[in-house]
């Protein structure tokens, strides 16, 4: 057999560009050494700053900084009052996190598919997968792009539901003119992530307006102890404490929320070139590819840049298999050109835990399976230059050119 070679010529940038790169600088540095030298590294004063911050920033009441979204998801369920064999509502279009924070409970996450215009949960399936053991709602907000807030809170309260939303890319983003982080659900929970809007390389905060619940995750996240334990160390602490649930371990460090100060200052320039970034790509591929559709009374935060691979015109008589492959092998070429991306998100219903577990196929949620074949995500961060963006652009317009012809 002959291997045909078709040359194939193709520019590729140098060094290759990461699909995601913090924005860190002299000011996380700065701030981070103040917490080590003050001697007080884990939580205290430099956390509680950061809440007060953080709270300020999206107006909510309160903001509980934690070592992780996961960790906000759990504290959330739990104060919420969660119990074995609940059900909790959430799209299967989203990481990890969301899903197993509500089997930590021995409660079943129940799928409902995806709008396929904005990746986020469709209100219009939610109401037929509600049932008497139904909890919560898990909306996320896929990309920094809110969920269709007004619509899934409107269900929540006519079935007595709770509403946790899963933040993790939302900040700062808006919703009918609010942010995400106060538009009326029991609890938001952000993440810090490294590779997050703002990150203190891990953490997470949940903001709520709910002063039983904040009292109940603060409580909750060290230990189940009725008090601010930091204080017990201070000269106007006691020894003195309760235990008052059998709680968890996660409580945010000074070291992080040190560097999650720095972040938060910056949070306003860095989405602004994000945003930047998203009109130069959307620019240069709406003549070439189906892009996501812009929804304009919402202010996406860009976590996300979610590219959508128009393969099925004409071209695909076997479907989904097609684009899979298509999709591989387009990373593969941008990959050729040193440019990183990603894939968001590979639906949970397709893991082997929740289809051996729920017995799920794949077109149970038929759009989040379609969506997912064809997503390609590609780098937005605000540490890219000018010629980093031309790079991009310039690689998808020679490898959709390439697929064309
Ligand atoms: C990153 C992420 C999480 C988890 O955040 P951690 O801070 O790493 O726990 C949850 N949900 C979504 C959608 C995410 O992308």
């Amino acid at each position: 057999m002959i291997e045909v070679i078709t040359p194939n010529h193709h520019h590729t940038r140098t060094p290759f560009l990461p699909f995601a790169v913090p924005d860190l600088d002299e000011s996380e540095i700065e701030l981070v050494n103040e917490a080590i030298r003050s001697g007080w590294i884990t939580t205290g004063p430099k956390a509680l700053q950061f809440e007060a911050e953080f709270a300020r920033a999206v107006a909510a009441k309160h903001a509980i900084a934690v070592n992780s979204c996961t960790a906000a998801m759990h504290l959330a369920l739990e104060s919420i009052g969660l119990q074995r064999g609940d059900e909790v509502i959430t799209s299967p279009y989203t990481f990890a996190a969301t899903a197993e924070v509500v089997r930590y409970f021995d409660a079943a996450p129940v799928f409902v598919d995806i709008e396929p215009a904005t990746f986020n949960i469709d209100p219009a399936l939610i109401e037929q997968a509600i049932t008497p053991r139904t909890k919560a709602i898990i909306p996320v907000h896929v990309g920094g792009l809110p969920a269709e807030m007004e619509e899934i809170l409107a269900i929540a309260r006519k079935h007595g539901l709770a509403v946790i939303e899963d933040a993790a890319h939302a900040f700062p983003a808006m919703y009918n003119g609010a942010m995400v982080g106060n538009l009326g659900s029991n609890a938001t929970c952000f993440s810090f992530y490294a590779t997050k809007t703002i990150t203190t390389a891990e953490g997470g905060m949940i903001t709520t307006n709910d002063d039983a619940l904040a009292e109940r995750c603060r409580i909750m996240a060290l230990h189940g102890i009725s008090k601010d334990a930091w204080k017990r160390y201070t000269a106007e602490g006691s020894w003195y404490d309760e235990i008052v649930s059998a709680g968890y371990k996660y409580n945010m460090s000074d070291i992080a929320a040190a560097m999650g100060l720095a972040q938060l200052r910056k949070a306003e320039r860095m989405l602004k070139r994000r945003k930047q970034i998203a009109e130069s790509y959307t620019a240069a591929f709406s003549h070439i590819l189906t892009l996501r559709a812009p929804v304009s009374s919402r202010g996406h935060a860009w976590h996300l840049y979610m590219l959508r691979l128009d393969f099925e015109d004409g071209r695909s008589e076997s479907g989904g298999r097609r684009s899979e492959r298509d999709r591989a092998w387009f990373i593969e070429e941008l990959k050729r050109r040193n440019i990183g991306a990603s894939v968001h998100f590979i639906p949970l219903h397709l893991y082997p835990y929740y289809k051996q577990t729920y017995g799920y196929n794949p077109l149970d949620f038929p759009i989040a399976y379609r969506e997912y074949q064809r997503e390609v995500s590609l780098p937005i961060y605000s540490k890219m230059t000018d010629e980093d963006v031309g790079d991009v652009v310039a690689a998808v317009q020679e490898i959709t050119e390439q697929y064309s012809c």
